[in-house]
């Protein structure tokens, strides 16, 4: 594996756009030409980008909203489409590309079933959902099926943000947007949206259900390690329902280090949910490989845990060989 590191480096929330897909974004989903000209990249300058900063291996995943926003039919014609020019863009560079599956959960049946001809036939790694589904969480009993087939072909569903519900953005964030776009995005909205939705998770009783689901978060947990004593607390007090919020959350959880290269969020996270469930991870073109790499070779981390979020657990999790 050609790296200029000794390490060998597996990154596992890395974008792109298909072409056909965007076509159907509307423009508050708009990126700036330097961002767009990366994610339409799946060529040269991702490659040249991975190699100067050592990533040997991007698993690949759209940007949001993916798939999440469409009518159902439309979900299940177009996420075939993005899946086949997927399977196609890594059979190009099959020893740096994997990736995760588009689902049209706007149809749940349907993309159960596009999520096992994904793994079984295109030989992806799992899936990735960014946000709400047409205004649902994905907790929701419909989605169910989706739970169910992951669970059997023991593959990782990744829950990546989107931009929140309008009703959230107009009452928590649209007074700061002209001067601080970020709030409503990567800065706070993201992280408060996708947080609820692994929460909401725990809570719908899914994981026991399907007991083999494997959840991925990005960004250190979205903020969830730093809170975990005080939810499993909280809803450990009279009045709730018996859960162990900990166990539960402790047991179908991963997270990456996806844009947020940060030694105390990292420490926390390795505390709370041990170095096995820890994924290296950049989020690029959206943060620049450089910094990610050259945190974790910055680290003052013994080497095999060091080994163990660059590639192992990636290697573990998403059977990647
Ligand atoms: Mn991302």
């Amino acid at each position: 594996m050609a790296t200029k590191r000794d390490q060998q480096v597996i990154a596992i929330e890395e974008h792109y756009f298909d072409p056909e897909l965007t076509q159907h974004f509307s423009s508050a989903d708009e990126v700036p030409s330097g961002l767009r000209q990366r994610l339409e990249d799946v060529g040269e300058l991702r490659l040249r980008e991975m190699d100067e900063a050592g990533i040997d291996i991007q698993v690949l995943s759209h940007a949001p909203p993916g798939t999440q926003r469409l009518d159902p039919d439309s979900a299940s014609l177009l996420a075939a489409g993005v899946n086949d020019r997927l399977a196609s863009i890594i059979k190009t560079n099959p020893q740096r590309f994997a990736g995760l599956a588009s689902l049209p959960t706007p149809d749940a049946a349907a993309a159960a079933d596009e999520l096992e001809r994904c793994v079984n036939q295109l030989g992806f790694k799992g899936a990735i959902i960014h946000g709400l589904t047409n205004g649902t969480f994905f907790d929701d009993k419909k989605f169910w099926p989706i739970f169910e087939r992951a669970a059997s072909l023991d593959v990782p569903i990744y829950i990546h943000p989107a931009l929140p519900h309008p009703a959230v953005v107009d009452t928590y964030y649209q007074d700061y947007l002209t001067d601080y776009p970020g709030l409503e995005t990567a800065a706070w909205g993201f992280t408060v949206e996708t947080a609820t939705a692994a929460i909401r998770i725990v809570l719908s009783g899914v994981l026991e259900k399907y007991p083999g689901i494997k959840i991925i978060l990005g960004h250190l947990g979205e903020g969830i390690p730093f809170l975990l004593w005080r939810i499993d607390h909280a809803l450990s007090r009279p009045g709730n329902k018996s859960l162990s919020f900990r166990d539960v959350f402790s047991e179908h959880f991963y997270v990456t280090t996806s844009g947020n290269f940060s030694d105390p969020a990292l420490l926390c996270s390795i505390q709370e949910m041990g170095v096995d469930r820890i994924l290296f991870s950049v989020d690029w073109p959206f943060v620049a490989n450089d910094p990610g790499v050259e945190w974790m070779e910055s680290l003052h981390l013994n080497n095999e845990d060091k080994t163990k979020i660059l590639s192992e657990n990636a290697k573990r999790i998403l059977h990647i060989s």
